[in-house]
């Protein structure tokens, strides 16, 4: 009890807020220490690492990390805008993990790692949208400029002062050193499959450039793993280049997802939403999906789909190719529509771990629903069936791009449906050598013996098992 109370009067001692009025003297003392009172714009380079957000090789593994050659970001506060390119290289090789981007006809790249070469990423960000919003505040001096204008609250607490302000459904606070530099700044983002998720970016390695003091070194996390670590080489305050980014015309509307259905066979159907796809079977008394990829809102459109190809029965399973956010962020739709969800062991105690944060900031249906997500694991094989319909689910055993990845067979159709280990890529010359994600799936048809004569991608796109086996690097379909 004495031990509590001593802990209780230390926390009172090192943590109490700061009035308004001072919290206004700090904000104001701290844009002075760094140089943010007279900062129109911003621009600044150096290398380092990105990693791929929601690509891990693995469930709670690291985000895969590449190279950059090149990074320049400029900000223009007065937009406020921001603009960031960022050339990017493989350092994996082979590459384990995703991250490749969707694949770019005019480049010829993405779709599938290795990257060939160089790849730029050209993001820009203005105030328009949340995220572009979070980004130019999560700046050091944009978070002191945005602080300024959002009723801020400074606290104290272990010896550093924080300063934190709520605008719209985020609450930003950033952490000052002991010069007044701004060190950390963070906030919670609603992200599909990890809810309310934390991203912090810390600032370190302060020097002034012009009377303007910026870091040398920037760390960001999303997710509780790194996705960015730089080096800054140069940085130009008041820049004419930097003022010049500019808000662009406001984005239109999203259209609202909808799905289409396409026979590929009796009870079973390739439904697109979003330009990605799932497919559904139909057994005697229930159904089968494959395949929810990203979100609620096209999770949505398919079981829309689902019920209007096939009234009267109920949705029994879900199959998950892998944990890819981009492949689960739609599974927690399901889980709230009461469908068990099937996918690779490995991910079983990660989604059900992911699956129970608090998704406080955009509540979606499992939020809103009250039920947790029934999840069932596959090792190696699994068969689904009613003794006239079957559906055959395999590892696909040491596929580099991700080490829990399933594809599943239909016997009938001789479809496999597959995801990310072989991306069609029109118009693009072949890879110098077969992509190991492919040869690694053309081997996996080869070992199970699997009678294959179309290929479906969850990504877009139907082959023959002949072009799959000639990205291969193989010249003969199966055996
Ligand atoms: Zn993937
Ligand atoms: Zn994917």
């Amino acid at each position: 009890m004495k031990k509590l109370l001593i802990a209780a009067l230390a926390t009172t001692c090192v943590s109490r807020p700061v009035l308004a009025q001072e919290t206004k003297t700090v904000v104001a003392a701290a844009a002075r220490a760094m140089g943010a009172t007279s900062l129109e714009s911003i621009q600044y380079s150096g290398t380092g690492s990105v990693f791929m957000f929601g690509q891990a090789a693995r469930p709670d593994a690291p985000w895969p990390r590449f190279k950059i050659v090149k990074y320049v970001t400029a900000v223009n506060y007065s937009g406020p805008a921001l603009r960031e390119e960022l050339v990017r290289t493989e350092v994996e090789s082979p590459p384990h993990g995703g991250g490749a981007g969707g694949f770019n006809p005019a480049t010829g790249q993405g779709g599938m790692r290795p990257l060939l070469g160089e790849q730029t990423q050209i993001r820009q960000a203005t105030t328009r949208t949340d995220s572009g919003r979070l980004q130019i505040w999560m700046t050091p001096h944009g978070f002191l400029k945005a602080a300024a204008l959002n009723n801020a609250i400074a606290t104290m607490a272990s010896g550093r002062k924080t300063v934190s302000f709520t605008a719209g459904k985020h609450t930003v606070t950033g952490t000052l050193n002991d010069q007044n530099l701004v060190e950390r700044v963070e906030t919670l983002v609603d992200n599909p499959v990890l809810g309310d998720m934390p991203v912090e970016v810390t600032y370190s390695g302060y020097k002034d450039f012009a009377g303007v003091k910026f870091p040398t070194r920037i760390v960001q996390r999303e997710g509780g793993h790194p996705t960015l670590d730089l080096t800054i080489t140069a940085v130009q305050p008041n820049g004419a280049a930097a003022l010049e980014v500019r808000e662009n015309a406001p984005p239109a509307t999203a259209p609202s997802v909808r799905s289409e259905s396409q026979k590929i066979g009796d009870g079973a159907w390739d439904l697109t939403a979003a330009g990605l796809h799932s497919v559904l079977v139909e057994f005697n008394d229930h159904l089968v999906v494959i395949e929810a990829s990203n979100n609620d809102e096209r999770s949505n459109a398919v079981i829309a789909e689902v019920k209007r190809l096939v009234p009267n029965k109920p949705i029994r399973y879900l199959v998950n190719t892998h944990a890819h956010f981009d492949h689960s962020g739609g599974v927690r739709a399901f889980a709230a529509e009461g469908v068990t969800i099937i996918t690779h062991e490995m991910n079983k105690p990660y989604f059900e771990k992911v699956y129970r944060n608090p998704h406080r900031i955009n509540p979606d249906r499992l939020e809103l629903s009250n039920k947790s997500a029934v999840i069932e694991g596959v090792a190696d094989k699994r068969v689904l069936t009613d003794g006239t319909r079957t559906v055959e689910i395999y590892h696909v055993r040491g596929n580099l791009h991700n080490d829990g990845l399933l594809m599943v067979y239909l016997p009938k159709e001789k479809v496999l449906i597959q995801a990310d280990a072989f991306h069609p890529r029109p118009g693009a010359p072949p890879y110098p050598t077969p992509p190991p994600f492919t040869v690694n799936l053309f081997e996996n048809i080869q070992r199970l013996k699997l009678d294959v004569a179309q290929v479906l991608h969850i990504h877009g796109g139907t082959d023959s098992i002949a072009t799959v086996a000639k990205a291969a690097g193989r010249q003969t379909p199966t055996q």
